[in-house]
C-alpha cells in the first residue's frame, strides 16, 4: 500500500509562510554601539586607531586589480605565511573571514544538538549566537568579583555532554588576562576530548608573558585538544575586511576545514593580512602606542576615584553597574561612542588620544553629576 502525503489545505489569504528554525528567535542580538548622531570619535568596538599602513594599502590596491578571479579555495597563501611564522604545520592552521566565522565554523563541526558549550560570563557576546546557532546549549559561568574567568567553577561546569570550553584571554569586555600557571592547570582539569578554545583576539596587546604567543603555541604541542583563535581585526587593524585564523591539531583543523565554504577568505583580505603580518614596525607602533594610552588612561580614571581591572587588551573595563547608560550617555555628550552593558560596566577602546581624551572629559562630567 502506497501512502500519500496529506499536504495541508491553505485557508484562503493565511498562506503558511517559511519559518526559521525555532532556535532562530531565541538567539541574543549582538549590541551596536548607542547614540543616533555619528560620534566624532570611535572608542566603542576595539578597532585599531590607524589606518592600514603603505605596504598593507598596496597590497589591498593590488589585489583589488585582480578581483574577477576567485580567492584560493582556503586562503592559502595566508595559511603558508602564518605556519611558517608560527613554526606549525600548514596542516594546523584554518583562515576565514573573521575569527568569528572561523569560530562559528569550528562549533558547527564539534558541538550541536544534545552537546553544550561553556564559557565565562561577561565574556564576547558572539559566544551565545555562535552556541546556540548549532543546537548546542550554552553555560556561562560567572566572573570573579576580580572581573577574571572562574576557572575552577567552568571545570565544574563540564559535563559528559560538553563539547567546548571557551577562555577568552584578554577577556573581551573586562580585559583580564588568564596567567599562564593558571592556563596549565585548566587544561590538565579538562577532559581531553573537549575543545579548549582559548580565543586570543588581543593577545598582541597584552605584556604579560604568560600570554604570550609562544607559551600558548607551546601548550597546543601539549594538549592536543586545545584550539588558538586569533584575528586581524585588532591590533593588525584590518576589522573592515575580515580575515582570522585557529592553530590546532591536524585533525580539529581537518574537520574545520570540511564544514568551512569554499572561498572564504576573500583576495583582498587575504593580501592585506599577508601584508599586515610582515609588517612588523606597523604592528609595533600600534601595540606601543595602545600600552601607553592605556597606561595612563588607566590611572587618570583611578585618579578619579573609579576601581578598574588591568587590562591586556586595547580597551579598558569601567565596572560602573547601574551607572552604565548614564556614562554612555555623557561619553556620547562629549561625542565619543563606547560599549555600554546595561547594569555591568562600560568598555573604552584605548589608542587614539583624541578619543581617550574625551572620554575622560565625558567620566569627569559624569562623577560631577
Ligand atoms: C573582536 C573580537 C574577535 C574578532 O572577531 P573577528 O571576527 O576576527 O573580527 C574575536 N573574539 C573576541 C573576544 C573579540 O573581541
Amino acid at each position: 500500500m502506497t501512502t500519500v502525503q496529506t499536504i495541508p489545505e491553505t485557508v484562503p489569504g493565511t498562506s503558511p509562510v517559511p519559518r526559521p528554525r525555532q532556535l532562530v528567535s531565541t538567539l541574543p542580538v549582538y549590541s551596536k554601539a548607542g547614540g543616533t548622531v555619528p560620534p566624532r570619535w570611535r572608542a566603542s568596538s576595539n578597532e585599531s586607531f590607524l589606518p592600514p599602513s603603505p605596504p598593507v594599502l598596496a597590497a589591498i590596491d593590488a589585489a583589488a586589480r585582480h578581483c574577477q578571479q576567485y580567492p584560493t579555495l582556503q586562503g592559502d597563501p595566508l595559511v603558508a605565511a602564518l605556519s611558517r611564522g608560527l613554526g606549525v604545520a600548514e596542516d594546523q592552521v584554518v583562515a576565514g573571514a573573521g575569527s568569528l566565522a572561523v569560530l562559528q565554523q569550528l562549533l558547527t563541526a564539534f558541538a550541536g544538538p544534545g552537546k553544550n558549550v561553556v564559557f565565562a560570563w561577561r565574556s564576547y557576546e558572539a559566544y551565545p549566537i555562535l552556541v546556540r546557532l548549532t543546537g548546542a546549549r550554552d553555560i556561562q559561568v560567572p566572573l570573579t568579583a576580580a572581573h577574571t574567568h572562574d576557572l575552577p567553577a567552568m571545570a565544574s561546569a563540564v559535563t559528559a555532554d560538553t563539547a567546548a570550553v571557551i577562555l577568552c584571554s584578554p577577556n573581551n569586555p573586562t580585559g583580564t588576562v588568564l596567567a599562564a600557571a593558571a592556563l596549565e592547570d585548566i587544561l590538565v582539569r579538562i577532559p581531553s576530548h573537549v575543545l579548549v578554545v582559548l580565543d586570543q583576539a588581543y593577545l598582541e596587546f597584552t605584556d604579560d608573558a604568560g600570554a604570550s604567543s609562544q607559551h600558548s603555541l607551546a601548550l597546543l604541542a601539549a594538549h592536543p585538544n586545545l584550539v588558538l583563535l586569533r584575528t586581524f581585526s585588532k591590533a593588525y587593524g584590518l576589522a573592515g575586511l575580515r580575515a582570522g585564523y585557529l592553530v590546532a591539531g591536524e585533525d580539529i583543523a581537518a574537520a574545520v576545514r570540511a564544514v568551512s565554504p569554499p572561498f572564504g577568505l576573500n583576495k583582498v583580505a587575504e593580501a592585506a593580512a599577508v601584508a599586515a603580518l610582515a609588517d612588523t614596525k606597523a604592528l609595533d607602533a600600534t601595540v606601543s602606542t595602545v600600552r601607553e594610552g592605556r597606561a595612563a588612561l588607566h590611572a587618570a580614571f583611578t585618579a578619579c576615584g573609579l576601581h578598574l581591572p588591568d587590562s591586556g587588551g586595547n580597551f579598558l573595563w569601567l565596572p560602573v553597574g547601574d551607572g552604565a547608560a548614564s556614562l554612555e550617555a555623557a561619553c556620547l555628550a562629549e561625542s565619543v561612542s563606547v560599549r555600554s552593558f546595561a547594569g555591568e560596566g562600560v568598555r573604552v577602546t584605548v589608542g587614539s588620544r583624541d578619543a581617550e581624551a574625551a572620554v575622560l572629559r565625558a567620566v569627569e562630567a559624569w562623577l560631577a553629576d
